[in-house]
């Protein structure tokens, strides 16, 4: 049997070990963090029916996706910088339910034969060998027919195929958390899944995930310079500069800011819409390493389960069937294409939130989805 090494044990990543294995090949992935619960995996995801929900219903996965999934936590609340509630839709009618980060991976790892993970396996540097690829990792090397770099937006497979770097877009979150028990005012704030409260470039963002837990998002224009001097600096130090940045907003709203716990600073990059490379036998990409966005169309991950459905699929009809990469290179082409149009999206969903023009861009963006549909 073929050997397959799939570098990154993200929702993307892992998805591909679990439709592989079901159709008898057995990857290996190897991923960095040293286990499962090292680190906090980020906030509430909605997973899309065509995208997201499809590849969990291939890969047998779906009545765990429904059991640990909110439905009822996807409604959308958009506020001015003077609290003013302009939009407010407490539907769940959309079929977009909202699942936990940690959730997902549980599941995906679950589902995986014993061992398929290799923990605490930072791969340094991919190499051509005769026959397929080596694969370095901290103090070995091995070598595989095919490898697949699913290590998100800064990709050590993505160098071997494209030149392409991710470039910072001119805004940075500062992400904060918040138990709904303890802050009765951000709770209310929400409302039944996200909200918005967007002024003059720059925006205050709360998701509510589950246990009881509220995500927050304060956004806003930083030089890069800028940005990663924040990711150096104290947490009471980051909050003074954002207390400055949001001064003059609404009290109730100022009050994310400064009673948020500190969860990190993150200045958001993307690789060029339309990203793409010239196919190599042996080595591709899904995900982020393939399609870095923004968040602001909020299809990341919806991208990347589709695209590992889509490279199951792909890699089973070049393996089994004729020993030739093309059925991969079709299969680049529909990711490449289908992102490109989520890139556009989410280049013009941070645009929108981030301008000079305050809340009207996202106000006019969320009348015109609910008339649409
Ligand atoms: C603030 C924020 C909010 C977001 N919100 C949403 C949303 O609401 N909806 C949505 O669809 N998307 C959202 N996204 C995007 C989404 O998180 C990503 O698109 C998605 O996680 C991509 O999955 P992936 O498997 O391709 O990569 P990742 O999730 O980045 O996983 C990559 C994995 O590779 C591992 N890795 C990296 N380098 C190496 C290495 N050298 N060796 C071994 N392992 C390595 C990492 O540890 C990680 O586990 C958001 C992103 C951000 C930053």
């Amino acid at each position: 049997m073929e050997r397959i090494a799939i570098i990154g044990g993200g929702p993307g990543g892992l998805m591909l070990a679990r439709l592989l294995q079901l159709r008898g090949f057995s990857p290996v992935v190897f991923e960095r963090d040293q286990h499962a619960a090292e680190r906090p995996q980020g906030g509430s995801l909605d997973l899309h029916g065509q995208t997201g929900q499809r590849a969990l219903r291939l890969a047998g996965l779906e009545n765990a996706f429904i059991a640990a999934s909110r439905p009822e936590h996807q409604g959308d609340r958009l506020y001015d910088s003077a609290g003013t509630l302009l939009f407010d839709r407490d539907d769940p009618a959309d079929d977009r339910p909202e699942i936990d980060r940690t959730a997902l991976r549980r599941i995906l790892l679950d589902s995986l034969e014993p061992g398929t993970v290799r923990w605490g396996q930072k791969i340094s540097q991919i190499a051509a060998v005769e026959r397929g690829f080596a694969v370095i990792g901290p103090d070995w090397r091995a070598e595989f027919d095919v490898v697949v770099g699913a290590d998100g937006a800064w990709s050590r497979v993505r160098p071997l195929l494209s030149e392409a770097i991710p470039a910072y877009e001119g805004v940075t979150l500062v992400e904060l958390g918040f138990d709904a028990g303890q802050h009765p005012a951000v709770h209310a704030l929400t409302g039944s899944g996200k909200m918005f409260a967007v002024g003059d470039n720059r925006a205050l963002i709360t998701q509510r995930n589950g246990f009881g837990h509220i995500r927050g998002y304060a956004g806003l224009r930083l030089s890069e310079a800028i940005a990663r001097q924040w990711q150096t600096m104290p947490p009471a130090q980051v909050r003074m500069a954002l207390a400055q940045a949001f001064a003059g907003w609404a009290p109730g709203l100022l009050a994310l800011v400064e009673t948020g716990t500190f969860l990190g600073v993150r200045p958001l990059y993307a690789l060029p819409v339309g990203h793409c490379w010239q196919s190599r036998a042996g080595l591709t990409l899904l995900g982020d390493a393939a399609h870095l966005m923004s968040p602001f169309a909020g299809e990341g991950v919806n991208l990347a389960l589709a695209d590992a459905a889509d490279l199951a699929e792909a890699l089973t009809e070049t393996m089994t069937e004729a020993p030739d990469w093309a059925a991969v290179t079709r299969y680049e082409e529909t990711i490449c294409a289908r992102a490109a149009i989520a890139a556009e999206g989410a280049a013009q969903g941070l645009n929108g939130a981030f301008s000079s023009r305050g809340v009207s861009p996202v106000l006019e963006h969320y009348r015109a989805r609910v008339r649409d549909a």
